[in-house]
């Protein structure tokens, strides 16, 4: 197997980072492989699990941990890093489009804290299966290469099995990068960051403040697709912000089943904080921190501070505009006008109070099904009326909400089945799920896979593993 690795973050000053290879594990066992991945990025051959596994290190790797910040739930951790995964280099892809090659769970490193370096089965094929679905739903995430058995015992409040998860990005560069130089008054390398970052994701950037801007435009359209897909993404940490606009960090994460605005899974999100409604509110503030440490790159910092404001201060109306034009076709219409808002909330208020199932109620509407999912019948036949009406000047709605309500997505109770499965060592679960979720907008051969949880398999939490 041949992996075609061009690096260049390792060539960064070294304070960015520590090179360190990754820790061997017992018996390593391929469980899955990417291939139409693999061919995007230009690996030749049959996969290698010792690679994967972090057993072998593949000609052209320079594994390296990054160094990082964050803000977890509004409190700032100078130290996070990559504590559990390893950079084992890029490659420019078909494309020609630089990505990163992830090791995660491939042993300690100096940013463990207490944690052991390692990932257990669960998290790693909830992360393979979630992030493959988000990019074939047309979400920009980080992807997943492969996924490998360690052989090796994992301890959290139980044994479990342990794996590797091989992640691919367009970087791993997050809002936590910038913030860990600024803490530290190191200039010289939050430069050498930026102009890393600008080259990968901002070539047109010719000033900090244009970086910014290009972050928060891609952010900004990442939280609206959220939004339409009824996806929480758990812990909007700005450690799991990144940089690329790529969603990254598939940790407690989950997509909602009934709809309710305030829904939280993640086990860790006490307050809320990260709800699926919040999601909008939060993005602004993880600017606001990556603004306050691109302006440490100004001349004079404090001159820029307004400038920089107004960036942040001009999102929500931003946000509510990329969240008005994904709701708005998801209801067949084109270009919303401001009135559509209305409408929109509307069967959302209608969906509430019936706690309606998110996906298939949108994934009703183009056959005018989506009545048996209302329990409101008669305010949902005004409803209808009215958004008749306005489908009348809309060229060619049925085929944009079949475009955009999927009949397929990761649900809670299929992704813990699947796990409880592939512990027991049946991967079939996995495959068919995979299968399913790799054409979304398309009904399911097994239609089960688009069925809401029955009582006793509704999943109420969801933990970082
Ligand atoms: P997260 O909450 O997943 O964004 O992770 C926050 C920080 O904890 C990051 O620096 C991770 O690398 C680190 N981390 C998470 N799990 C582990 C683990 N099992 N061992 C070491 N570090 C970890
Ligand atoms: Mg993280
Ligand atoms: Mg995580």
């Amino acid at each position: 197997m041949n992996i075609p690795f061009d690096n260049s973050f390792a060539r960064l000053p070294a304070t960015l980072f520590t090179r360190l290879d990754p820790t061997p594990v017992a018996a390593p066992r391929l469980l899955a492989w990417n291939t139409a991945l693999a061919e995007e990025l230009g690996i030749a051959g049959p996969p290698d699990a010792a690679v994967f596994a972090g057993n072998t290190v593949p000609d052209g790797a320079a594994p390296l941990a990054q160094a990082y910040a964050g803000h977890q739930f509004g409190g700032f951790s100078p130290s996070l890093g990559d504590g559990r995964a390893l950079l084992l280099g890029e490659v420019v892809d078909r494309h020609g489009h630089r990505r990163d090659i992830q090791l995660k769970g491939s042993g300690p490193t100096p940013y463990s804290r207490a944690g052991d370096g390692r990932a257990w089965l669960g998290p790693v094929l909830r992360e393979y299966t979630v992030s493959e679905a988000m990019h074939a739903l047309g979400v920009p995430t980080t992807r997943a290469l492969a996924a490998v058995a360690t052989g090796e015992v994992i301890r959290r409040e139980t044994d479990l099995p342990g794996a590797v998860l091989t992640r691919v990005a367009a970087s791993h560069l997050r809002v936590g990068h910038f913030e860990y130089f600024a803490a530290r008054g190191d200039k010289e390398s939050l430069q050498a960051l930026y102009d890393h970052a600008v080259a990968r994701h901002d070539p047109e950037a010719a000033n900090p403040l244009d970086f910014l801007n290009g972050v928060i435009a891609r952010q900004s359209r990442l939280v609206a697709q959220w939004m339409g897909l009824g996806f929480i993404h758990g812990v909007m940490n700005t450690d799991n912000t990144s940089i690329s606009g790529e969603t990254i960090d598939y940790g407690p994460c989950a997509f909602m089943d009934a709809y309710h605005p305030d829904t939280v899974f993640s086990s860790i999100d006490r307050h809320g904080r990260y709800a699926w409604s919040n999601q909008p509110r939060i993005l602004p503030w993880n600017m606001a921190k990556l603004a306050s440490a691109l302006l440490l790159l100004m001349p004079d910092p404090e001159a820029a501070i307004p400038a920089f404001t107004e960036a942040v201060h001009a999102m929500p109306d931003r946000i509510e505009a990329e969240r008005l034009r994904v709701f708005a076709a998801k209801i067949g219409i084109t270009t919303p006008r401001p009135e559509d808002g209305a409408l929109i909330d509307d069967l959302l208020t209608l969906m509430q109070a019936g706690a309606s199932d998110f996906t298939n109620t949108f994934r009703a509407l183009p056959g005018n099904d989506a009545k048996d999912q209302i329990a409101d019948r008669e305010a949902f036949l005004d409803w209808t009326a009215r958004w008749h009406d306005r489908l009348a000047e809309e060229p060619d709605p049925h085929s944009l909400m079949m475009r955009t309500n999927p009949a397929v997505i990761p649900r809670n109770h299929r992704v813990e089945q699947m796990i409880a499965a592939a512990v027991e060592g049946d991967m079939t679960p996995f495959e068919t799920l995979a299968a399913a979720l790799a054409t979304p907008y398309d009904a399911p051969a097994d239609d089960t896979l688009a069925a809401p949880p029955a009582q006793h398999e509704v999943v109420t939490a969801t933990f970082c593993g």
